[in-house]
């Protein structure tokens, strides 16, 4: 089925490059929790598969993820999917699609139990069951009842449990490793399929192409956008970067997550487990200020509306410290015993980035940005989606996307925390039993396009060999600068017009780039490179799109236009680039307003009271 006649690169007439080419049944491109769930599936169901990754595969982001993972096992008091629906739903102020949210939530209790008994270390109750803390937006009785003790949590390390285990279990089976290989684009075919990926091994510089049946992107967000985030450095978005080029769009790129509790001055974060546990804010008069902005949430209300209150203390001169410009996050009224049994790795990132003593003194926090609502839109089998001839929910033969990358989309306008793990294993277990169902092990593909290293090739070589004034540090520092001052917790018509302008200066920037190592081993210069070409034109979309956007809804605050505007603006965005002529195409998709079964009923548009 051709989708589309896909953009196809001019032909590269640079130095040849050797080539050692590999096929396998399903490449996926990513090692994180996405990326490895989906590999165990894809291996489970007898299909060669290679994994792909750039940092080895325990190093990826997900090691990092603290408070836990969300499913209703009601292990602390009464607890049910449909209840975890509606505050997915209600978090995502209205902008999820209800048939994927409704996916997430009945799979995620048998997602957990998998992962115990795959080996995760989980903290427990007296009686042995998972131990599940409450986090922001997690309720009861929908909404009605008395916060919901759903996430489960492995102390405050749950990410790096799930990341080591789920490596281990990748280790049972045949799936082929090729680690620190960078892949750089996409091989589309003319009639629009995805026939795999070019990717360079860093440590020898030599170029590998593999060539799939389908290809599965789990790279991840890209926080590294902005100036300071929670994120990895690694968090550069590739993935959404080599979709940009395919011609395919991104989805929801202006909904970009501050999380309350970054470190002042660091930007690593405390997890929301920390007011999970009893933690709570305070302004510079000591005022437990989250009562007023949410009298029944408080300090565990969604991330959005802490991070705009946080910045509303500051900005009326009740932020804290020197320079009046952050918020104190107590947690010396705990139990040192608790915190030193649930919150080990927070009590130490305090002391080491902020010299803090948790058991005695605030820590000094500040809205950061933490995570992409955004990403590569695909249906809840993973599976990539275009908009083509007024169809918006056209599948992209041989593409799939899953994790931080894609935007499902489960987290909406706002993603609740605890839910991006949990989204991991599920759609990740989704993407392997879809290609259990729709790939053939072994089966003979077609030969490769005479160009399909093209683009990738005339990519690499063109940086190696970038002889601009610009170094590529100046164009990234500029860009997370604009993303940092233009588009932030709060935005005004001005000042994303001004963002706009400063973003596609540093867009148009990099005609001007310079690179100064021209070797082909372990050059960072160029993988920075590569990587800043992938966050520009992220963060190009990310700032067109919030500027489209006449409405404030989920992480996406305009003081301009302070209400939701459902009548006009429940949809999503599409954004397309052209690489060339450097502009940006902005559409939509309607959001599902169904659910995936008759068990439960759409949920339907509320005001949001917290
Ligand atoms: C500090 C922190 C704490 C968090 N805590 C929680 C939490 O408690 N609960 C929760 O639900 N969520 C949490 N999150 C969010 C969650 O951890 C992330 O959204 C999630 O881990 C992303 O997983 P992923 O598999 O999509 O990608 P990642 O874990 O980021 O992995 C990306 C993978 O892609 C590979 N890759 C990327 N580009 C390329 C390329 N060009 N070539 C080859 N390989 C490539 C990388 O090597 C890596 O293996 C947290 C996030 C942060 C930053």
């Amino acid at each position: 089925m051709a989708i589309t006649k896909s953009r196809q690169a001019p032909a590269y007439t640079g130095q040849a490059y050797p080539i050692t080419d590999h096929t396998f049944d399903v490449v996926v491109v990513g090692a994180g929790g996405a990326g490895l769930r989906a590999t165990v599936g894809c291996s489970q169901a007898g299909l060669r598969t290679a994994c792909i990754s750039k940092v080895f595969p325990t190093r990826s982001h997900t090691v990092a993820a603290q408070g836990g993972v969300a499913a209703s096992l009601g292990n602390m008091g009464k607890d049910t999917w449909q209840w975890h629906m509606y505050d997915t739903v209600k978090g995502s102020d209205w902008l999820g699609d209800q048939d994927a949210i409704e996916y997430l939530v009945r799979n995620a209790p048998a997602a957990v139990y998998e992962l115990e008994h795959w080996g995760v270390p989980f903290s427990r109750t007296e009686d042995g069951k998972i131990y599940q803390r409450p986090f922001g937006g997690m309720t009861t009785e929908f909404g009605e009842g008395p916060p919901a003790q759903r996430t489960c949590a492995a102390a405050d390390r749950t990410g790096h449990a799930m990341l080591h285990t789920l490596y281990g279990q990748a280790l049972r089976y045949n799936t082929e490793f090729f680690i620190e290989y960078f892949a750089i684009d996409l091989i589309m075919d003319e009639d629009g399929h995805c026939r795999g990926v070019v990717a360079l091994k860093m440590d020898d510089g030599t170029i590998h192409r593999f060539r799939s049946q389908q290809t599965i992107l789990a790279t991840g967000g890209y926080g590294r956008a902005y100036f300071s985030a929670t994120s990895a450095h690694t968090c550069t978005g590739d993935g959404g970067g080599m979709v940009l080029r395919a011609g395919l769009p991104l989805q929801d790129m202006e909904f970009v997550q501050f999380h309350p509790t970054g470190i002042y001055g660091a930007g690593c974060l405390i997890t929301e487990g920390a007011r999970g546990e009893g933690g709570y804010l305070t302004n510079s008069e000591g005022e437990r200020f989250m009562e007023r902005y949410a009298p029944s949430a408080k300090d565990l209300a969604s991330r959005d509306v802490v991070s705009r209150s946080m910045t509303m203390e500051i900005r009326g001169g009740r932020g804290v410290g020197k320079n009046k410009d952050h918020i104190y996050l107590h947690l010396d009224h705990l139990d040192p015993k608790i915190l030193h049994e649930r919150l080990p790795g927070i009590s130490e990132s305090a002391k080491i980035f902020a010299g803090v003593d948790v058991t005695r003194e605030p820590i000094p926090v500040l809205p950061t940005v933490h995570y992409n609502m955004g990403g590569i839109p695909t249906n809840f089998h993973g599976e990539v989606l275009t908009k083509v001839d007024g169809n918006p929910d056209t599948v992209v033969p041989g593409l799939m996307a899953i994790g931080e990358a894609a935007c499902v989309s489960v987290h909406g306008a706002n993603r609740l925390g605890s839910n991006s793990l949990i989204d991991l294993v599920v759609f990740g277990r989704a993407a392997g039993l879809r290609c259990a169902d729709t790939v053939t092990a072994g089966e003979k593909q077609p030969e490769l396009p005479k160009n399909s290293a093209d683009l990738a090739l005339s990519r690499l070589d063109k940086y190696r060999n970038a002889a601009g004034g610009t170094p590529t540090a100046d164009l990234r520092g500029r860009m997370q600068r604009t993303m940092q001052d233009n588009c932030a917790v709060y935005r005004t018509g001005e000042t994303l017009e001004e963002g706009h302008k400063l973003i596609h200066e540093v867009w148009a920037g990099i005609t001007d780039i310079g690179t100064k190592d021209r070797s082909l081993i372990w050059n960072s210069d160029l993988i920075e490179t590569l990587e800043f070409d992938n966050l520009i034109t992220q963060a190009v979309v990310t700032m067109d799109s919030a500027l489209n956007r006449p409405e404030s809804r989920g992480a996406h605050a305009r003081e301009d236009y302070p209400n939701r505007d459902d009548k006009d603006w429940m949809k999503h965005t599409l954004s397309w680039i052209d690489d060339e002529k450097r502009t940006v195409t902005l559409d939509d998709r309607p959001v599902h307003t169904y659910t995936l079964s008759n068990d439960i009923e759409y949920i339907k548009p509320k005001a949001r009271v917290y």
